[in-house]
């Protein structure tokens, strides 16, 4: 059975009878109908009815070298045909996540060379909370187990993940979160820096802030910081140069270790292969996901640290966790072709040295200006757009996230698909975009901030 049999309206009514979907309002999908995306290539994604659209969000974040790679197809052909799948259970291995391991050690900060798989960024988080509170209890520190996160944190959407994650309307929702994890300020200057504050002084003021919070849990009892390098479901908040080495200071201070969630960040984002090297982050484990396949096969990959890594190999015995997916032979094959790919026609040096760069002069110039848009900012291939009624005072539209909506609204109907998150557009495009790509960007963005600017007027 294939789905072209169907019309649109029929898979419609068949989505909306029995699909229940991630972080939807079912009346509302029922309402508006399904977009129904049927295919993709390069850059762009086509719908059923045959629209083409520019993919400003690599999917969710995930689709880093693009759509239409035949090579990832033909890798993950080739594996499921000599063996589809064994497990990583009980002294066994198949040859792919062991090379993958390899070349994810190469990749990986200085002293980061063990990898534990999942399938999801939600699983890898799991692993890494695990991970964690197992090795100070190997320590000889159990009561080390509060982990310090920050408010507007996207960590993923299980039961462990929603509860390190900072967003309130998850937690809205959670019944019992995981104990023992708070939440610090997020490092959000647009909204949170003080008159007169320099960025310096707010980088520090929200880095301390994590400070407050292991001195008032105890540093006895803490046992890791976790942090997005630049949070992105959150809205892409980039911090301040000050932030990240004050809060390396506070975490070595108090022996805490350092959880980064490189989910969004890793492989290639913001010009490197992980945002610690690019942003000099010296983490204890790394959670990474989406791009390690650039979304062609579930698969995520807890980078493990020597300081974790040697205590739980030398002291732990069995670490009584894992998944049935973990290494996945054929995700991993399509993992191996993607980061060859990746490397062989240099999409990280092309972000860091020209489309990084073009891509922030290109929104500066051209959006940063417009009526409704109070900041505009950007790292590597990733970028936000700040809604607001009044540029000068950011006073927002009313309707709490409403005013985005309009403007994702127009951007999908000229062509261009981007994310609202609140009252901020987000842009997370493949990294094979071109300065070409980039003005096709910023002309269709523009078009839908002056639609969206004429409604909410
Ligand atoms: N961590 C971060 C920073 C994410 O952005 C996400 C997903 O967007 C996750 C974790 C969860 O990953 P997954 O949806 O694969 O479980």
């Amino acid at each position: 059975m294939t789905y072209q049999n169907f019309s649109l309206k029929q898979l419609q009514e068949i989505d909306g009878a029995h699909h229940l979907h991630p972080f939807t309002d079912h009346k509302d999908l029922r309402a508006a109908g399904t977009r129904i995306i049927t295919r993709a290539d390069g850059p762009f994604i086509y719908d059923s009815e045959g629209n083409e659209l520019l993919d400003g969000m690599a999917g969710l974040w995930c689709v880093n070298v693009g759509y239409g790679r035949h090579e990832l197809a033909e890798a993950a052909y080739a594996q499921m045909k000599e063996l589809p799948y064994y497990n990583s259970f009980f002294r066994c291995s198949t040859p792919t996540p062991v090379l993958l391991s390899r070349k994810l050690a190469e990749i990986a900060p200085a002293g980061v060379k063990q990898v534990f798989y999942g399938s999801s960024g939600s699983e890898s988080n799991d692993t890494a909370l695990r991970l964690v509170r197992h090795y100070w209890a190997l320590e000889g520190k159990p009561e080390k187990t509060i982990i310090v996160s920050r408010r507007s944190a996207y960590h993923g959407s299980t039961v462990a993940g929603a509860s390190l994650g900072g967003m309130a309307a998850m937690h809205s929702q959670l019944g019992a979160p995981v104990p023992g994890i708070v939440h610090a300020m997020a490092p959000y200057a647009f909204e949170l820096s003080l008159p007169g504050e320099s960025e310096h002084d707010f980088g520090v003021r929200a880095a301390r802030s994590v400070e407050d919070a292991i001195l008032e849990a105890g540093p006895q009892n803490v046992a890791a910081f976790i942090g997005e390098p630049v949070m992105g479901a959150g809205g892409v908040k980039i911090p301040p140069a000050s932030y990240w080495p004050e809060i390396q200071r506070i975490c070595r201070k108090y022996d805490v270790l350092l959880m980064l969630d490189e989910v969004i960040t890793g492989y290639g984002r913001t010009g490197a292969w992980f945002a610690a090297q690019s942003m000099g982050i010296e983490p204890d484990t790394i959670t990474t996901a989406k791009a390690l396949t650039s979304g062609y096969q579930p698969l995520s990959a807890l980078l493990v640290g020597d300081r974790i890594a040697s205590t739980v190999i030398e002291k732990g015995g069995e670490f009584y966790h894992g998944y049935t997916y973990s290494g996945h032979p054929v995700a991993c094959a399509v993992a191996l072709a993607n980061l060859e790919i990746i490397e062989k026609e240099g999409l990280i040096e092309r972000v860091r040295d020209d489309t990084g760069p073009y891509f922030r002069k290109s929104l500066m110039e051209r959006l940063a200006g417009h009526g409704i848009v109070g900041e505009v900012r950007t790292i590597g291939l990733m970028g936000a757009i700040e809604i607001v009624k009044d540029k000068e005072t950011r006073e927002r539209f009313p309707g709490d996230g409403a005013a985005a909506v309009v403007v994702r609204d127009h951007a999908i109907a000229n062509g261009m698909m981007l994310r609202a998150t609140g009252d901020t557009m987000i842009l997370s495009p493949p990294l094979i975009w071109t300065r070409s790509t980039i003005d096709m960007a910023a002309d269709r963005i523009a078009k839908a901030l002056d639609l969206a600017e004429a409604d909410l007027r």
